[in-house]
């Protein structure tokens, strides 16, 4: 079943890139695994899968040390990330996407010197006005990447944003479009936007990075 997943989802991909005149090289693929178990991710990397991330630092402290022993695959971190379980993330994963304040990327620079590591970070963008959604707001940017600037265990790879839930993928267009504005005065390498429900239109506006989970594992239960 993963394997016709995977296919269907890189079918979508292709069309959307066409459509947009893009191409699906300039597209990756990262497989979400939260509540995923190990044998079902092992499949997604017999299948040619190598990029995966996670949600929750407390689950991947448990899934992903073993699959790192096994396998070559990247690691992302792509949930909320609290102060207090930012060394254990910077232990477990390649690039951490959620960081969205200045004191959380002061914390990882911090235990990423300790580990002798450059920890790739991505800025997560607040692009609606939910409440709920976390993300650094357009206004702090500057100030973000100026202090980023400053230290030397991070490095900025990219900017990450979700758009808020729609029934109609349509809907979510415009926030993608303003994170690609966003994404393209920054100049960094990845813009990651685009999930099982929306990530069609993500390739359309332009994201380089889309974070597929139930579209190749089946719903979460
Ligand atoms: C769970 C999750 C995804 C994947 O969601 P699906 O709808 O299962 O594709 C992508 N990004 C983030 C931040 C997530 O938490």
């Amino acid at each position: 079943m993963i394997r016709a997943n995977l296919e269907t989802v890189s079918e979508a991909m292709e069309r959307a890139a066409k459509r947009s005149g893009r191409q699906i090289k300039d597209i990756a693929l990262v497989a979400v695994t939260k509540k995923v178990p190990q044998e079902r991710i092992l499949e997604a990397v017999a299948c040619g899968m190598s990029s995966f991330a996670e949600s929750y630092v407390q689950e991947a402290a448990v899934k992903v040390p073993p699959l790192k022993a096994l396998t070559k695959a990247v690691w992302h971190m792509i949930g909320h990330l609290q102060t207090n379980k930012a060394a254990k993330a910077v232990e477990l994963f390649d690039v951490i996407q959620s960081v969205d304040s200045l004191k959380l990327l002061g914390v990882i620079d911090r235990k990423a010197g300790e580990l002798g590591k450059v920890q790739t970070c991505f800025i997560e963008i607040k692009v609606s006005e939910e409440v709920s959604k976390s993300g650094l707001p357009e206004s702090e940017l500057h100030k973000f990447c100026e202090a980023a600037a400053r230290l030397k265990n991070v490095k900025l790879g990219g900017i990450m944003t979700m758009a808020p839930y729609f029934d109609s993928p349509e809907a979510a267009r415009p926030y993608f479009r303003k994170a690609k504005n966003i994404f393209d005065r920054l100049g960094l390498e990845h813009l990651s936007m685009g999930m099982s429900g929306d990530f069609e239109v993500a390739i359309e506006e332009g994201t380089t990075m889309v974070r597929i989970g139930s579209a190749i594992f089946g719903e979460r239960k």
